[in-house]
Order: structure tokens, then sequence, then C-alpha cells
């Protein structure tokens, strides 16, 4: 019998109570970051949480076990900005040991993957998603309120050079800020193995007018770009997101659309999200959460998490009822938040 078959018959895999099983697993390993993005965070940042708020590297393991047996196959870590929370590698290497884990991702402004990134292959990453909204400096300067577009465009290419497949370039589109790029971005997947997914701004407290001004349809941005030449649906590169994908004819890299107020992703969505403090949220725009920090630090078990994680499934809603121009009322910044 192989390991896997061991854990299906002793444990049964994570499921809600609408049968979607729970596959996906997106850790916030940070609150912090080290860009300011408009549409993400305060000028000023956020009241960050204390270091023994933050779970540390061994809880967090603990919990990755407690969800691996019960069917949680992928992980992707994420922020605030992974990269600034001190030896990661350490972490993806402890996941990637993990029965049951086969694949680990991580999501970044990609300031410091240029630095970090052959620890982090040794360690065992194999794909990596990078945030870059513009390709012009004083651009980036005034979206991510920092500077680094150099630094950033160094980690694509070092993500390409050292073969990480995918690698997908998340840009958040803003009208008269950033939306006239769409065309110089898709023209990188080209000539580029890229996979660039625009997205959609999603309304969070702190950016509702930006959200409201700046808002730009997935719709809008694939005609804009199907202006320049002909787009044709494709089956995305490896992963697990909410994403469409569409190529140029001959190109390497594909394009996707990410409209996160849609709710056609709702009926397909295998994910919860661990926040940096413990906390299990089951949707990512509703307020639904259980504390995992506690139960873990009075010593619970590994059954006794995974009962907490089977209870965690009753409150998953079938789906978010977020609008354009609303935020869920105790939505606070993306980043604090686990995005
Ligand atoms: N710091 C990392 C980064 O920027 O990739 C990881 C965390 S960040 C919160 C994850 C993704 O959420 C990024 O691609 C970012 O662009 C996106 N994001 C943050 N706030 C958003 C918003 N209000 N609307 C849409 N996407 C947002
Ligand atoms: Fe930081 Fe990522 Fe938020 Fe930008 S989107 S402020 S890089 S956490």
């Amino acid at each position: 019998m192989t390991a896997k078959a061991a854990i299906d018959l002793t444990g049964g895999r994570l499921a809600d109570d609408f049968a979607r099983p729970i596959t996906y697993l997106r850790i916030s390993v940070t609150d912090k970051c080290n860009l300011r993005c408009v549409y993400c965070m305060p000028e000023g940042g956020l009241a960050w949480l204390s270091r023994d708020e933050i779970l540390s590297y061994e809880e967090i393991v603990t919990l990755v076990r407690a969800a691996a047996s019960v069917g949680v196959r992928s992980i992707r870590l994420s922020g605030g900005e992974p990269l600034v929370r001190r030896n990661i590698d350490r972490l993806i290497a402890a996941i990637a040991a993990i029965d049951g884990i086969d694949d680990i991702a991580l999501s970044t402004n990609g300031l410091l993957l240029d630095e970090q990134l052959e620890a982090l292959i040794a360690a065992g990453l194999r794909r990596v998603n990078i945030s870059l909204d513009t390709l012009h400096e004083e651009r980036f300067a005034s979206i991510a309120r920092r500077p680094g577009l150099d630094r950033v465009l160094a980690g694509i290419d070092a993500a390409i050079a050292r073969g990480l497949y995918p690698v997908k370039i998340n840009c958040v589109v803003m009208r008269d800020r950033n939306d006239d790029e769409l065309v110089e971005f898709a023209e990188l997947t080209r000539t580029r193995p890229v996979h660039v997914r625009f997205i959609e701004v999603m309304p969070v407290h702190e950016n509702l007018d930006l959200q409201r001004a700046a808002y730009v349809s997935a719709d809008e941005m694939l005609a804009r770009i199907g202006e320049i030449a002909h787009l044709r649906p494709v089956p995305g590169p490896s992963g697990n997101g909410p994403a469409r994908y569409f190529a140029f004819d001959g190109a390497l890299g594909t394009i996707g659309v990410i409209s996160p107020l849609s709710h056609d992703y709702c009926e397909r969505c295998n994910r919860v999200r661990l926040t940096a403090d413990g906390r299990l949220r089951l949707c990512l725009f509703g307020d639904q959460h259980i504390d995992l920090r506690s139960p873990l630090r009075a010593g619970a078990t590994q059954d006794e998490l995974v009962a907490l994680l089977r209870n965690a499934m009753h409150i998953k809603p079938e789906r978010h009822h977020l609008q354009l121009g609303e935020a869920s009322s105790r939505m606070r910044a993306f980043s604090e938040i686990g995005g």
C-alpha cells in the first residue's frame, strides 16, 4: 500500500459542505512588506503583528502536516512579503519533506528573489508568482511607493533562467495608472516563457475610492489586448488558480485574467488560507475563520488539529457576495488577511 493510499483510508479527505475537496492551503508567513502598493497597504504600513503573535515555522509545519494528512496537496507561501521573513528556505525545505505535499509555490513582489533564489530552489521551490504592475521605474515608485523595478526584473530573469515553471507575473490593472501598459505586458509573452495574469483590483477598506475609480474589468482587458492580435483560449500552466488563459499564436507564454469579483470561481474553490497569526480563513472575501494558534500552543495533537480542520469546513461559505465598490464589513488590508 502506498503512503498516499494509507492517508486516504485512515483520514478521509477534507471537503466542505458543498462537496468541494480542499486540497490547497495558502499560508501568509508574515504581515510585513518592503513595498506599500497603493491597492494593498496604507503608506505608513499597518499595525504590525508582534513576533510572538506570528506562527513560528515549527507551528506552521505542524499545521501543514495535519492538513496534508487529510488531503491538502498544494501549499503557497505568501504574505505580506514572504521573502522578508528570515530563512524562508528552511520553511520550504520542512514543508517539502511532509508526506503528501507535492506542490510548493511562492507569491512574491520579487524584490529579494534574485538574491534568495538559489537557496529557495535548493529547499524545494519549483514555481513562483511575481507581482509586477508596471514596466517603468517612475511608475513603479508611485504604485509600490518604493523603488526597485530593476530588482524585480532581475528576479523574473533569474527565475526563468533557473527553470522554475511556471513563472507567473501578477499585474493588478488600474485605470489611468497602468492600464496603458496592458499591451506591453501582453507582448512579453510572445518571446518569454512567462504567464502574465491581469488582476481586477479588489476592494479593501483602505482602497475603496481607488478601487471604484480604477476598476477595469477582465473583459475590457481582453478586448483591448485582442485588438492587437487574435487571442486563443488555452489551458493554463500548472496551478490551482482562478485565472482564464489565452495566448497569441506562436507565443512562448500565456495571458491570464483573474476576476475576483466574479462568482464563477467559487464553484471550483479548493482553498483555505492560514493567516500569519494562525487563523484559518475559509474565504478571502468573508470573515469566516477559526483560531488554530491557541489550540496549537496548548499542545493539540495532530488528531485534534485535524478535527478542527474538519469542523472548519462547515463554515466555508458557498460563495462570496462581494460587489464592485464594496468591502466586507471587517475586511482590512489584503496583505493583512493573507493574500
Ligand atoms: N507581497 C507578495 C506579492 O505582492 O506578490 C504576496 C502577497 S500579495 C497580497 C498577493 C497578490 O495580491 C499580489 O499579486 C498582489 O498584487 C495582489 N493584491 C493585493 N491587493 C490587491 C487588491 N486590492 N486587488 C487585487 N489584487 C491585490
Ligand atoms: Fe506588499 Fe504584496 Fe501588498 Fe504590494 S501587494 S504591498 S508587495 S503585500
